[in-house]
C-alpha cells in the first residue's frame, strides 16, 4: 500500500484562510470530515494536505495574487 496516500498527514491546511487545521477525520487516503477553527469552514474538500496544497499553488490553479 502506498503509504504516501493513505496515511493520516500531521495537518490540513483550510483552502479558505490557509491556515493549518488539525481538527479532522481522515479516511482512506481522504479528508472525511474537517473543521478550521479559525475561519470555521467545515466543507472537508476544501481542506488539502500540505502536499496537495503546494501542487496547487505551483500548478498556477491557485489564483491568488501577491505570492
Ligand atoms: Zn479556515
Amino acid at each position: 500500500m502506498p503509504r504516501r496516500s493513505l496515511s493520516a498527514p500531521e495537518y490540513l491546511i483550510c483552502c479558505d484562510c490557509e491556515s493549518p487545521c488539525y481538527v479532522f477525520e481522515w479516511s482512506e487516503g481522504e479528508v472525511s470530515e474537517a473543521v478550521c477553527e479559525v475561519c470555521g469552514n467545515d466543507d472537508a474538500p476544501t481542506f488539502l494536505t500540505e502536499e496537495q496544497f503546494e501542487a496547487y499553488a505551483y500548478s498556477g490553479a491557485w489564483s491568488y495574487v501577491g505570492r
